[in-house]
Order: C-alpha cells, then sequence, then structure tokens
C-alpha cells in the first residue's frame, strides 16, 4: 500500500493534467488508469492546439510520460475498483492487467474516469465508429465539409444538432431510426436550412469491411448513399467504482460539483467529461484538470 497525497483515477487528458500540475506543485500522487479512453477508436483527434490531427493514444502516452518524469509521480495501469473513506482520508483499490491488487492512500481523490457511450442498436455501427462514423461534430465534422452526411440521434435534442452539422455540409439527412423525435416547430425550421427527416427504421450501415461505410440501409431495403455519419449516443459516468461513496448527480446523471470541482464528498474532486457543464473535448478537460490542480494545492495550504 502506498501513501500519497492525491490519488487521480483515469489518465485521459483531464487526469493527466491534474497529475502533471500537481506534480509540478511537488505534491506525491498515483493516476491509476485501466487505459481503456473512449476516444481510442479514433485515427485522429482535432482541435487540440499544438496537437490537431495527433492521433490520441500518441496524445495520452506523452502525456503519461510527462506525469511520470517527475519523481512525485506514479502511473499505474490499473483498473480502480473501490474508493472507501479511511482515517482523514481515502483508500483506493485497483487490479492490474496481470491481476495483481493495489492500494493507495490519500487525503484527496480525483475522479476523472471519462463517459461509457451507448448507441442506438443498429449492428454494424461500431464498426465504423470513428472512421466514417462519429459523435462529436466539433471534432470531426470539417473532415466532412461539403459531403453528404446522416445525423442518426433518437432522443429529443438531434434536431438541434442537425442545425449544427448544417454549418458544414448542405446535405444533412435526419435519421431518427423510428423515434417520434422532432416536433412540428422544429421540422419547419430543419426544411428552412434543407435537412431532410426521415424517420423509418435503419437495418445496418453498410460500407466496405473495416473501412469507410457507404451508407444507410432502411428496413424496407431502401438506401441512402452517405459518406459520414454522426450518431447520438447516450452517456454515462464511468463510476461504478464509487459505490462506497454518496456523490451527488445532476439531473443528467453527470457528477455534480461546485466551481472548483469538489463533489458532495469532501476531499473527493471531479473533472473532465463527468463533469457539466462540456461541451466534452480535450483541452477543456486538460483544462479543467490544471484548474483543478491549483485548487487541490491552495486548499491542502488551507488557502481555500
Ligand atoms: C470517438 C471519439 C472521438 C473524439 N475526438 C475528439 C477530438 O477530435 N477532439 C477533442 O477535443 N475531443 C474528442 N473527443 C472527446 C474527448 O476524447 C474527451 O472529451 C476527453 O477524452 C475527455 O477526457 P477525460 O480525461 O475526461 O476522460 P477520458 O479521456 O475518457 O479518460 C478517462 C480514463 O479513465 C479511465 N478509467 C475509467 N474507469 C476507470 C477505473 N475504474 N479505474 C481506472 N481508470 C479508469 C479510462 O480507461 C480512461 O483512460 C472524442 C471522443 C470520442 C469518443
Amino acid at each position: 500500500m502506498v501513501q500519497v497525497e492525491v490519488v487521480v483515477i483515469g489518465a485521459g487528458p483531464a487526469g493527466l493534467a491534474v497529475s502533471l500540475n500537481l506534480a509540478r506543485a511537488a505534491r506525491t500522487v498515483v493516476v491509476c488508469d485501466s487505459n481503456r479512453p473512449r476516444h481510442a477508436v479514433t485515427l485522429r483527434s482535432h482541435g487540440f492546439v499544438t496537437r490537431d490531427g495527433a492521433p490520441p493514444l500518441e496524445f495520452r502516452r506523452m502525456g503519461r510520460e510527462e506525469v511520470e518524469s517527475y519523481d512525485e509521480a506514479q502511473v499505474w495501469q490499473a483498473t480502480v475498483s473501490s474508493i472507501v473513506p479511511e482515517g482523514t482520508g481515502f483508500l483506493v483499490t485497483g487490479t492490474t492487467r496481470a491481476g495483481e491488487t493495489v492500494s493507495a492512500q490519500a487525503q484527496h481523490v480525483v475522479l476523472a474516469s471519462g463517459l461509457v457511450e451507448s448507441f442506438p442498436k443498429i449492428p454494424s455501427l461500431r464498426q465504423y465508429y470513428g472512421t466514417s462514423a462519429h459523435s462529436c461534430m466539433e471534432c470531426d465534422g470539417y473532415e466532412y465539409k461539403g459531403s453528404p452526411i446522416a445525423l442518426i440521434g433518437e432522443t429529443d435534442d438531434v434536431a438541434e444538432r442537425a442545425v449544427l452539422l448544417s454549418q458544414w455540409s448542405k446535405d444533412v439527412v435526419l435519421l431518427t431510426n423510428g423515434a417520434d423525435v422532432v416536433s412540428d416547430w422544429w421540422q419547419e425550421r430543419l426544411a428552412e436550412r434543407g435537412i431532410r427527416v426521415d424517420t423509418r427504421a435503419i437495418r445496418d450501415i453498410e460500407g466496405e469491411q473495416g473501412g469507410f461505410l457507404t451508407g444507410v440501409r432502411f428496413e424496407d431495403d431502401d438506401f441512402l448513399p452517405r459518406r459520414g455519419i454522426f450518431v447520438r449516443p447516450t452517456w454515462t459516468p464511468s463510476l461504478a467504482f464509487t459505490a462506497g461513496l454518496d456523490l451527488v448527480t445532476t439531473h443528467d446523471g453527470l457528477l455534480a460539483v461546485d466551481n472548483e470541482g469538489r463533489t458532495s464528498v469532501h476531499g473527493v474532486w471531479a473533472v473532465g467529461d463527468i463533469t457539466p457543464p462540456g461541451p466534452e473535448q480535450l483541452m477543456i478537460a486538460a483544462g479543467a484538470g490544471q484548474r483543478m490542480a491549483a485548487m487541490i494545492n491552495r486548499t491542502m495550504l488551507g488557502l481555500s
């Protein structure tokens, strides 16, 4: 069992930025990461200044190496299974890939474990996710500028997302896969922008095996040729391991935090995609992580 000042759970941009800046504040930190980032499926990540187009795994590798270069920091590849209050702090326990149990004790714990996505039930969607099917239009919309694209979504915010998508292409079709989620008011707004709404049930996405999609096949056998698809998943925080803590969540299931990232449990902080308000992007997660490191350091000095 290792004793440190802070344990960080998750080595995405949020957790890495917290850890790097805590180490630079001469704070001892252990980072536990299961190394299953949501964006691993994508070839390139966009919009992070100086790293536009960088492969996400390369981005994380560089971040990990930067953190590990400090004597104060250790990065463990381990999946955390529990956090329990112990004394005036917390005991964090996890398991490495080799099945070894590891644990660390700390006054402060940072949750930076990201989100898990659930998709509309379309058999081959995951096969194209990250190459020609995407969820984040700010991240990948530019690559489809002027191309025929579809937005697939079954939630009541899809009309608004279709309008956003029309910034990149004038050929956008909104597919609701049988869901009745576009009001008459929105139907008119979308028609004004040239966005067609198709509510038919989708049988599957078609394309080259392991490559790029060519379009959408409906249950009635009709085919809609498309170069790219944006999908609206639903997101839930990856937080099963916090069952031992009485954490308050927001109405949409994210962790409720104050302006500085404190959760409802004293000493437990949360940052990155698992906290509102987004948008869910690399630089925003990293920026929030850097700010949180300063807040934790100030708190430990009795200044906040
Ligand atoms: C397909 C895709 C493409 C994207 N493209 C872009 C892009 O181009 N540009 C952009 O700005 N944003 C992009 N994003 C969004 C971006 O990836 C996220 O906003 C960002 O990674 C969030 O950072 P985070 O640190 O909060 O969480 P994550 O990056 O999700 O990291 C969370 C980490 O916590 C770990 N973890 C989870 N549970 C545990 C546990 N129990 N124990 C230990 N570790 C755990 C996970 O393995 C993971 O490594 C994309 C997202 C997806 C899904």
